[in-house]
């Protein structure tokens, strides 16, 4: 059984080719820049060098014809022919409050996916468009949506509302959504097996640190809060978007600057976060070693990032009662040492103790790096969506 998984954004495709017996990852590869002229493509074969060329490609259906291609191209050796293509699964934003789960692309459910635009109009759209073009290239190749918000839907009423009048959820389904729903549900099941427990039995705080950030409490295997909610903006400092803030602010900034509600989004999405308080940059690597060469502002980037990560840690310490791990995944959890330190620093009473040179310790694989006496057990665990989202794929194909 061979899954194919495409992530389409706005301007980029990712693939992920699998081959499920034995979950191993054939190819993979990227086409950035749709619709440019420095568009480019990079693939990758399991065990070959990675190639990138440049490429003509103003659509996603041009996009992911060039990746259908290469599958089948003699030279990389990963496949035939396209009948050997058994699935697609395609992440999708958002669910809405319709999807709880993966499912079959069928027409109704495409209308579904198409009345959550409102919701995410900057990534559905573009989701349903990767849909489209497989529904053209490979005709009959069942297709499934793998959601991340769906994760997220055992959320009790009492943490997704907010205290607006009710009647805002009736009309608009303003409500906490929660999103990398597939990442904290992968990493909860991998820290469920280095803790030798049933996935169903343990209490956890997931922390997702990446360009985009979110921490997400796991009581019994399931996520009962999350700190981004009704889009991706809300919860933890990210690259460039602002998180938690109060919302008068967003009053003060419409009376005081005249600014319209487009630009006010992208100051919010693109211009805060990490770089807009240090003024330098988006990324977390450039971050610190600015800060360690003593930009002032790039220091406070990073404490005010540290500090609201911690702050959630102990929140949701408090929601579950307890945990049975802290876990770090994504590009800055999985990498930087420096930022899970100081984001558990100080929670020792709560008994997370970190063993520093344990987290000091490089690696890319899966770790425990809290202190041998630690109740509460501290990890890193890489992220896999692609994987779960072919996982995914492969259950809902095996139900029906
Ligand atoms: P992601 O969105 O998961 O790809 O994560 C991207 C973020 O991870 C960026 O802010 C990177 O700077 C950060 N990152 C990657 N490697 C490291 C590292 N070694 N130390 C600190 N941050 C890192």
């Amino acid at each position: 059984m061979k899954v194919l998984v495409l992530n389409s954004g706005s301007s980029s495709v990712k693939y992920t080719f699998f081959s499920m017996d034995g979950e191993k990852k054939l190819a993979r590869g990227i086409i950035e820049c749709i619709g440019l002229p420095e568009a480019y493509f990079k693939h990758q074969s399991a065990g070959e060098e990675e190639v990138k060329e440049q490429c003509k490609v103003s659509n996603h259906l041009e996009a992911i014809d060039i990746i259908i291609k290469n599958l089948i191209d003699p030279r990389h050796k990963i496949i035939n022919d396209l009948s050997e293509i058994d699935a697609v699964g395609h992440r999708i934003v958002h669910g809405g409050e319709k999807f709880s789960k993966s499912v079959m692309i069928n027409e109704e459910v495409l209308q579904d996916i198409r009345n959550c635009f409102v919701l995410a109009p900057l990534h559905n759209p573009h989701n349903y468009t990767g849909i489209e073009a497989c529904e053209k290239l490979l005709a009959g190749v069942p297709q499934i949506a793998v959601f991340d918000t769906a994760f997220h839907h055992t959320i009790p009423d009492y943490s997704y509302f907010y205290a607006l009048p009710y009647s805002l959820y009736q009309k608009y389904n303003i409500r906490r959504y929660g999103f990398h729903g597939t990442s904290h549900h992968y990493v909860a099941q991998r820290a469920a097996q280095l803790l030798n427990k049933p996935p169903d039995q343990v209490n956890l705080i997931t922390c997702h640190l990446g360009n985009g950030c979110s921490i997400t409490a796991i009581r019994n295997g399931i996520s009962v809060d999350t700190s981004m909610g009704f889009t991706p903006l809300e919860g933890l400092v990210m690259g460039t978007r602002c998180g938690d803030i109060d919302p008068a602010i967003i009053i003060h900034l419409l009376n005081l600057e005249k600014i319209s509600a487009d630009d006010l989004n992208t100051l919010l999405q693109k211009k805060s976060g990490l770089l807009g308080i240090s003024g330098l940059t988006s990324d977390m690597r450039t971050i610190l070693k600015s800060a360690a060469s003593g930009s002032d502002r790039a220091r406070l980037a990073l404490d005010v990032f540290c500090y609201r990560v911690k702050k959630y840690i102990s929140s949701y310490f408090g929601v579950l009662n307890g945990a049975d791990a802290i876990v770090f995944t994504a590009g800055i959890g999985e990498n930087s040492p420096t930022i899970r330190e100081r984001s558990c620093h100080g929670l020792e009473n709560l008994g997370i103790r970190m063993d520093l040179q344990a987290n000091n310790a490089g690696g890319l694989e899966e770790r425990i790096i809290s202190a041998q006496d630690s109740p509460v057990k501290i990890m890193v665990i890489p992220t896999n969506e692609e994987l779960m989202i072919a996982r995914q794929t492969l259950r809902v194909l095996t139900n029906n």
